[in-house]
């Protein structure tokens, strides 16, 4: 079994061929490793190997692990990047606002509005995207494509946010690639840059497709 250095070395060189084949410049897609599920002791070669940026999925999990690897990575001079990618409830969003530095899956009024208020009292400015449910699945989180726009436009105007970007996760039983391609429309659309798609089974297509940000787990970390 290659170790988690081996297999992120091989990740970044396919992100690398990836975006190159499509014409993106070097440092147009930014990798997200997610070490949900793994401890501290299975993500920290990452972090030696010059990993900057995480995705976890709960915001129990993170806050469990993550602040001694943040202290443990400021001791050997890097910065951590932490992004939340999992769904929010509003009664963690204090929480949230204080543990990452970018929240990928705002999708409701009541977390834009949570949030809103979270980041005025702490000062704190994690970077905000929406969470788009491109399959329109009833038990997945994240807005309808056909609300997306209405729904970005009340972030900006009623909770006064910037919303940096789109994500989405595509329905595990169909082919990803229309799901990619309607986030980067919705996107287009609204004037957005940051398109957060693409995980270990998809990622060179979703860069195909414009992905700014790919979603890495057990292709670095194994299998869960
Ligand atoms: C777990 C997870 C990933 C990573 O999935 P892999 O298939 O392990 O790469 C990406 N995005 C989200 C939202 C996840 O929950």
């Amino acid at each position: 079994m290659p170790d988690v250095v081996t297999r992120l070395a091989a990740v970044r060189a396919d992100i690398a061929r990836a975006s190159a084949d499509s014409g993106r410049p070097a440092g147009a897609v930014t990798l997200v490793a997610v070490s949900k599920t793994f401890p501290g002791e299975a993500i920290w070669p990452a972090i030696e190997a010059g990993q900057a940026v995480f995705g976890e999925n709960r915001v129990q999990e993170a806050r469990a692990k993550w602040p001694e690897l943040r202290a443990r990575a400021a001791a050997a001079g890097r910065a951590i990047e932490l992004h939340l990618i999992g769904p929010l409830q509003s009664n963690k969003a204090r929480e949230a606002v204080e543990l990452f530095d970018v929240i990928e899956t705002v999708d409701r009024d009541k977390i834009a509005a949570a949030l809103a208020a979270e980041m005025r009292a702490s000062g704190r400015r994690p970077r905000l995207f929406v969470q788009i449910n491109t399959g329109a699945e009833p038990q997945k989180a994240g807005v309808a494509p056909a609300q997306a726009e209405e729904f970005l436009v009340r972030c900006r105007e009623v909770h006064g946010l910037t919303i940096e970007g789109l994500m989405c996760i595509p329905p595990v039983e169909e082919l990803a690639a229309p799901h990619f391609a309607l986030l980067a429309q919705i996107a287009a659309r609204a004037g957005l840059k940051g398109l957060s798609m693409g995980m270990s089974a998809d990622y060179a297509l979703a860069i195909q497709l414009g992905a700014t940000h790919v979603r890495i787990g057990s292709a670095i970390f194994g299998s869960r």
